[in-house]
This record gives C-alpha cells, structure tokens and sequence, in this order.
C-alpha cells in the first residue's frame, strides 16, 4: 500500500471532543439543553446498530437522546402520529428515523413528516432545496462527512476535479452541492454513465457511493487521487462469518491512490459526528443562538 490512509474513525475524534466541549459550553452560558429523537420501526440488525451507535455517540457528547422503538407492523399513520409529537415537543431539536422502513410505510411520507427545523439528518425536501440554491441549512451527514474528510487531506478544494459515483438524494446529489460549495469541478457519474472507470480516472477527488463490494477497481483511480469510500456492504468471511467492505477495492486502489478512506473506520464514523452536529445546530437555531461554526 502506498496510499496514505485516511482515519475517519480519528477525525470524527476529533470533531466530537470539539462538539462535546461547544455542548458543555452552551449548557453552562446558555442553558442549551440539546436533544435527539430516534426513531426505529422493526428489527432490521444493521439499523439496530446504527441507533445504539447514534444514541451512545449523542450520551458520549453530553446531548440528551430517546429512542422510540416500533414494530415491523407499525402502520404508517401511527408512525407519522408520532413524528408529529416529536416535532410538536420543544425538548426534541432533532428527530432521525432510520431507515430502511417496512415495506407498507412510504419512506418518502415519512422523510416529509419531519420539521424541517429538527431535519438532523438533512433528507427533507426543503432541506435539500436550501443546499441547492446555497441558503443557511442542516446539511446531510454523509456527504458533509464525505466532505470533512476530502478536507483533511486538501484543505481548499478549489478547482480540484471530483467525481460522485452514485446520485442518490442522501449521498450523490447532496454531495455534488456541497462539493460546488467548496468550488471543485464536480461530475456525477451513475449507472447509465458511459466508461464508468474512465469517467472516474479524471477524478483528483473520487467519491464512491454505490452499494456494490469492490466495484471500484485499480483502473478506476488517477494515480495519486484521494479516494472516500461512502460503501458498506456485509460479505460472507471465513469460517462462515461475514465482514465489511466498501465500494471500492481497498488493497489495489490503496496501490495507486494517495490517499483512502478504510471500510470500516472511513465515513461511517464521519457520518455519525456530523449527526451531532446538526443535533447541536438545531438547538441553537431554536434557541436563538449562533450555530457552532465547528
Ligand atoms: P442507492 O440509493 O442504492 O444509490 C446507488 C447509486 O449508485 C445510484 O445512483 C445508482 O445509479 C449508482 N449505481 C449502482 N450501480 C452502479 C454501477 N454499476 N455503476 C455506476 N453507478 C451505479 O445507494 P445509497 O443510499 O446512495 O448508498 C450507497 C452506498 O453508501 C451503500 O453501500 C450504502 O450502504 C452506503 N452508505 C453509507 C453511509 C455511511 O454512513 N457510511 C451512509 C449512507 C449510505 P442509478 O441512479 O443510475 O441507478
């Protein structure tokens, strides 16, 4: 491996001890009292990692957090009732509901049901259009975290070339705005792209976030690129156990990249800090005060 290797498990570390002292602060100064709901339908294993992950992580910051279990056959009003209670509470400033949900609930009612003040994990329609056109907003942890580690290996991306592959609404497209803030080249590359690998070798910055084990190869990587890996995809391992890997071959591209984010220890830590942070901003924000410039 030549590559070096980015720690997100390290710089979200970081970003926490900074977020944990700013709630520390705002507690004493201000009384700030931030807290975060999460909400979780049925009892998909991954999600059910993800929530004791989010809610020790928002303990581990000092915040407050409740997590409101449901079952599988929960029916769609009810869990839209309860959406509706926790915009309505003022003690809850951000309300995450994991998805994936059952297959009866429309997740796309759901993402809509939350206020968009308490849009922790930045999916609301009018989250996303305040992105887009630039405007003060929550800004979708992922891609934010994507972002955060770009920027601890170039601290201005300014006119760097990026390429997305994956247009999702929570990771490609977010991402591609966030990037253009940052004032890269952006291209976004999907699945109808045409020579994906070579759409991807232009890329000074390379951003994979396709659900596919592996898929970015060695012919994928202009040599000396920074790549972030957004994959998590479960695998079967020896001995009948699985493991984690991400979209992106690690060991060859780590060969030509100059930088890589791991599968696990890369964004999936990233992601969660900037949970935090929203958590922390949209206290502030309802309580009148400055966001945590952080
Ligand atoms: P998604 O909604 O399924 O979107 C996948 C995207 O990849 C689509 O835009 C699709 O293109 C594109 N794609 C699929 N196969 C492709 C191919 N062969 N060539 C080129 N493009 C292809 O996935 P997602 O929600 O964005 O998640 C992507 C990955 O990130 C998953 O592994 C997920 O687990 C992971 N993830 C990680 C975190 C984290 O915290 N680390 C958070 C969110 C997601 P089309 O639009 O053309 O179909």
């Amino acid at each position: 491996m030549s590559a070096r290797r980015i720690d997100g498990t390290a710089i979200a570390a970081e970003l926490t001890t900074k977020i944990s002292a700013e709630v520390a602060r705002l507690r004493k100064e201000h009384g700030l009292d931030p807290g975060l709901a999460v909400v979780l339908v049925g009892s998909n294993p991954a999600s059910e990692v993800y929530v004791r992950n989010k809610t020790a992580k928002t303990a581990a910051v000092g915040m407050r957090s409740s997590l409101h279990t449901l079952p599988a056959t929960v029916s769609e009003s009810d869990l839209l009732a309860l959406v509706a209670q926790l915009n309505a509470d003022p003690m809850v400033h951000g309300i995450l509901v994991q998805l994936p949900l059952p297959p009866q609930i429309e997740p796309q009612k759901v993402i809509e049901a939350v206020a968009p003040a308490k849009d922790v994990d930045g999916f609301h329609p009018l989250t996303a259009g305040l992105l887009a056109t630039g405007l003060p907003g929550l800004r979708p942890c992922t891609p934010s975290g994507c972002v955060r580690l770009a920027k601890s290996v170039h601290p201005s991306l300014a006119g760097m070339e990026a390429v997305i592959i994956g247009r999702s609404n929570i990771v490609g497209k977010p991402l591609f705005h966030l990037l253009l803030a940052e004032n890269a080249t952006v291209t976004v590359a999907h699945s109808r792209t045409r020579d994906l690998p070579a759409v991807a070798r232009r890329a000074d910055l390379l951003f994979v976030a396709i659900g596919r084990p592996e898929f970015g190869k060695r012919d994928f990587i202009k040599p000396g690129a920074t790549v972030i890996d957004v994959g998590i995809n479960r695998v079967p391992a020896d001995g009948g156990k699985s493991r984690l890997v991400g979209d992106v071959a690690f060991a060859e591209a780590a060969e030509v990249a100059g930088a890589i984010t791991p599968v696990p220890g890369g964004v999936g830590p990233m992601t969660i800090a900037c949970l935090m942070l929203n958590t922390l901003s949209a206290a502030c924000t309802a309580a009148g005060l400055p966001d945590p410039a952080l």
